[in-house]
């Protein structure tokens, strides 16, 4: 039973779940912090400002002019002088002379003087002399005059010129994350590319003899490669970019050769399985001597068994193999090192407090990451569980949408209590 979770009827042999070869346990906060301590966000690029969309913006950018670049009318109408309209009544319109027109993405055709109108198109520039639209359904036109039949006081539906950001004001700041205002904001400034940190280019690898492709026949004693899709979404999620390099066979031979072959494309390797501190695990044997990747027990269930180094300057997480344990990893600490690889500074997923629906166990010297699902209940939030705790049933991944963090030190955290949870999941996914 390897890496496997402690169950709430067996609660006695957990300490014993995720077999390895002993050693001290490390506290979940610690490795973190020294994991991020060696991730260093990418080299910036400049990118198309389609392919800049979920990239952290690098520099500052600031309007080069205004936005909008010119004063123009937010109503089809007439471009007028309010002063001349001030005394305007349904009984006694003021009555203008039409000198011209102000279609859209012209010049005006004429300048308004006293007594003067302009017809103007919404988004047209508004002529020189004018200060005010009178919409058109307060006008009535006849012949080359047009009566308006109420006031509208100076800058009625004129929108200024640098209304929505003036020259030289900052537009989008570094370290924001291109998202669909910002891909607007950032056009409107006239800009086709921009500096973002890249997407980290990872290769996904699964270990084992066991494995098979999902497509291919499953004879019996074969077990489908989840981990491999699991991550390539978990991966896609982050707005990393995802390579599953496949199945590598429990050979340190095969594992070295799928590594080095992709590391010049690579800037990060997951692998899954293989692990554990036993002496046959593939990627302790591949790398251990190397001295590149360090092989350690964190006291979080699920996932305890844990790898990460670098290899060639690329670091390397070593994942545990069973699926939960795989998910649960990349969440705690993968993805937190890919966002800031990518320069995100907001690198941790959103935790809020939720009340437990049931207790929930587990094992004492760790910090337990427990499936729940969250929802909003009469004002409050409530959690409940969505199986069992066993790091091999990815379908409790799958009816969840957050990880309850039970701290280590409780054994026992009780129905009707309130745990911190992180949410993996738009609360809106069904
Ligand atoms: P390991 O960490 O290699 O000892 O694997 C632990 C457990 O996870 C074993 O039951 C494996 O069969 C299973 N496992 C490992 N890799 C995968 C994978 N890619 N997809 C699904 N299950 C896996
Ligand atoms: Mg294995």
């Amino acid at each position: 039973m390897r890496d496997h979770a402690s169950s709430p009827e067996h609660p006695g042999h957990h300490e014993h779940d995720e077999h390895d070869g002993g050693g001290s346990l490390r506290p979940v906060d610690e490795v973190r912090a020294y994991i991020l301590d060696r991730i260093s966000p990418l080299t910036p690029i400049q990118l198309h400002l389609q392919e800049a969309f979920g990239c952290v913006l690098a520099e500052d950018v600031a309007a080069d002019s205004d936005i909008p670049p010119f004063a123009s009318s937010a109503m089809d109408g007439f471009a007028v002088r309010a002063a001349d309209i001030a005394h305007a009544t349904q009984e006694s319109p003021a009555m203008l002379k039409i000198v011209g027109r102000a279609p859209v993405g012209q010049h005006p055709d004429a300048t308004v003087g006293t007594a003067e109108a302009v017809w103007i198109a919404t988004g047209a520039p508004v002529p020189a002399g004018a200060d005010a639209i009178a919409p058109i359904e307060h006008c009535v036109v006849q012949g080359e005059g047009v009566s308006v039949l109420r006031p509208f006081a100076e800058g009625y539906s004129v929108r200024p010129a640098g209304e929505d950001a003036s020259e030289g004001s900052l537009l989008v700041p570094a370290g924001r994350r291109i998202s669909a205002a910002e891909l607007g904001l950032l056009a409107s400034a006239g800009l086709a590319s921009v500096r973002v940190y890249p997407r980290p280019r990872v290769v996904i690898l699964s270990t084992g003899d066991e494995l098979v492709e999902p497509g291919r026949a499953a004879p019996y004693g074969v077990i489908r490669d989840a981990n491999s899709y699991t991550l390539y979404g978990a991966l896609r999620e982050a707005g990393a970019s995802a390579y599953v390099g496949g199945i590598v066979r429990d050979d340190p031979d095969s594992l070295k050769e799928a590594v080095f072959g992709l590391i010049t494309r690579a800037d990060g390797f997951i692998s899954s399985g293989g692990v554990s501190v036993g002496e046959r695990d593939v990627v302790k044997r591949a790398f251990f001597r190397r001295g590149e990747v360090e092989f350690y027990r964190v006291a979080m269930q699920p996932g305890m068994p844990q790898a990460f180094g670098s290899i060639e300057g690329i670091p390397y997480f070593g994942l545990p193999g069973n699926p939960v344990s795989t998910f649960v990893s990349f969440e705690v600490f993968i993805r937190p090192a890919l966002l800031k690889m990518m320069g995100r500074r907001d690198i941790f997923r959103p935790e809020i407090w939720a009340v437990l629906d049931q207790d929930v166990t587990g094992p004492r010297e760790k910090l337990q990451f427990a499936r729940v699902r969250v929802r909003r209940e009469h004002g409050q939030w409530r959690a409940a569980g969505t199986g069992s705790s066993a790091s091999n049933l990815l379908s409790t991944v799958g009816r969840a949408n957050g990880l309850a963090i039970i701290p280590s030190g409780v054994e026992t955290a009780e129905a009707g209590s309130r745990v911190r949870v992180m949410l993996f999941r738009a609360l809106e996914d069904e």
